[in-house]
């Protein structure tokens, strides 16, 4: 299934597909999550990718496959120390950071440095480099948006002593040094800001778990789904393979230095409708279980994606139900 999801996502960059080939790319967090899938995607397009990553939350199971193939080098590293490349690099993509809401109580230094020393360090990297550089940014630098759905020209809600600020404000810090790079070095630098994504590789135990590996695995062993507050809060998620396009298409397009933007689905859902629609999907006999809200925890998020639509020609193909097909098959498979 992978296989053929990649090749989709290829198909879906068009022209841009063959600005990959040849390229020599530096992927940060290359093992975790998103980070795989991009790597898998490059590979297969012809570049020649360094994935460095400490795998304190990324998985070398994830890069397995593509171990003993001539365009891919792994580097075990913590990008918050320096690492000196000799050959030269085109893009920089920095994506290392953990980012479930656990990991924000448990790990909240390691989240803070991977975004502000390790950030220093990718840029200083592309700037010997003259490389192009993206920056994996997040909604969560509008915290708690007052402003639904949210564009990019919102300034944030963000309680900067808060349990999620750990993340939220580093995030922040690490969109300033990007910027700080392109204004003070004329670097080319990209920022996305990633909604809610989800799917395959995806982890659902413990401090990593989010919300949808959680209730599929929840679900798929009959255990209670668990909700926190009532459920009426609300997120919008978006399926890997659309945010890996989105993603590729900012990191790839020529002359869009600077571009900022919300790459999500704007398909907005309650958490406790979420809930039903797995149980559903699933057919799971498992009862819902309430549990108190976290602190801060963001009321409603659903991102404004005129602008990626726009300047990326990019928009979500997958919708929640296929995705959420998609993502149960792979963890049933997995089981
Ligand atoms: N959530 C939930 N039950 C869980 C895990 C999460 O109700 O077992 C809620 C969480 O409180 C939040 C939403 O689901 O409102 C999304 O949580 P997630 O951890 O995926 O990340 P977030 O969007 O908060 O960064």
């Amino acid at each position: 299934m992978n296989r053929k999801e990649v090749e989709g996502i290829i198909r879906n960059l068009g022209a841009i597909r063959h600005r990959i080939e040849g390229k020599k790319v530096l992927v940060t967090g290359g093992a975790g999550f998103l980070g795989s899938w991009i790597c898998e995607v490059l590979v297969e397009q012809g570049a020649k990718v360094i994935c460095l990553d400490n795998l304190v939350s990324g998985l070398k199971t994830n890069i397995d496959p593509l171990m003993d193939n001539a365009n891919f080098t792994f580097i075990p590293h913590d990008i918050t120390q320096p690492i000196f490349f000799d050959d030269p690099l085109d893009i920089i993509l920095h994506l290392a950071s953990r980012a479930s809401p656990f990991e924000f109580e448990k790990y909240p230094i390691q989240i803070l440095k991977a975004n502000t020393l390790g950030i220093w360090i990718a840029l200083g990297i592309a700037k010997k480099h003259n490389a192009r550089f993206l920056y994996t940014s997040t909604s969560e630098v509008y915290g708690d948006a007052t402003e639904i759905p949210t564009s990019e020209e919102y300034r944030g809600n963000v309680n900067p002593i808060g349990q999620r600020s750990c993340y939220d404000e580093a995030k922040r810090c690490g969109e300033s040094y990007v910027i700080a790079y392109k204004m003070e070095h004329g670097l080319d630098v990209r920022i996305a800001r990633i909604f809610n994504t989800y799917g395959p590789r995806m982890r659902a135990e413990g401090v990593y778990g989010r919300v949808i590996p959680r209730f599929v695995e929840q679900a798929l062993s009959n255990k209670p789904l668990t909700i926190f507050g009532d459920g009426t809060q609300t997120r919008s998620f978006c399926y890997v393979t659309d945010q890996i396009e989105g993603l590729l298409k900012l990191a790839f397009l020529d002359e869009e230095s600077g571009l900022v933007v919300n790459i999500g689905n704007d398909e907005e859902i309650p958490i406790l409708e979420l809930a039903n629609v797995i149980k559903e999907l699933t057919q799971s006999e498992s009862e819902t279980e309430f549990h108190p809200l976290p602190k801060d925890d963001p009321l409603r998020r659903r991102p404004d994606i005129t602008k990626a639509q726009e300047r990326l020609g990019w928009a979500p193909k997958v919708s929640l139900r296929e995705g959420l097909e998609r993502t149960i098959r792979y963890f049933r498979e997995k089981k």
